[in-house]
């Protein structure tokens, strides 16, 4: 049985926030990687979903900025390897929104 996954997996499931133990509801709408209270992701994913990286660092969120076609976008470093990521702001998810509060916590309108 050959197993062809493709690039993009989705793999959405529930699951503890590493930062603050909130327990992450799977998204409806996309594959959430991100806490929805704290917007804290974790460094699991090469391509999105595909949980192929090994670092497993905590993802802080340092920054916002407004894409014109996917809406707010979360600018993230990890905290383990420094790489940098981009992950989408939640708005209206049929399971929980991120929370707006925490979005604008962190600077916004960065730009590189
Ligand atoms: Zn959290
Ligand atoms: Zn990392």
């Amino acid at each position: 049985m050959s197993q062809n996954l493709p690039k993009f997996t989705k793999i959405n499931e529930s699951f503890p926030c590493a930062n603050c133990g909130y327990p992450v509801p799977p998204s409806r709408s996309t594959c959430r990687d991100h806490c929805p209270r704290c917007l804290w992701s974790l460094h699991v994913d090469v391509n999105p979903g595909d949980r192929a990286a090994n670092c497993g660092g905590l993802l802080k969120p340092r920054s916002y900025a407004a894409h014109p076609k996917k809406g707010w976008m979360i600018h993230y470093v990890c905290q383990k390897c420094d790489t940098r990521r981009v992950n989408r702001f939640l708005e209206n998810d049929a399971e929980e929104s991120d929370s707006f509060e925490s979005l604008l916590q962190l600077s916004g309108e960065t730009r590189g």
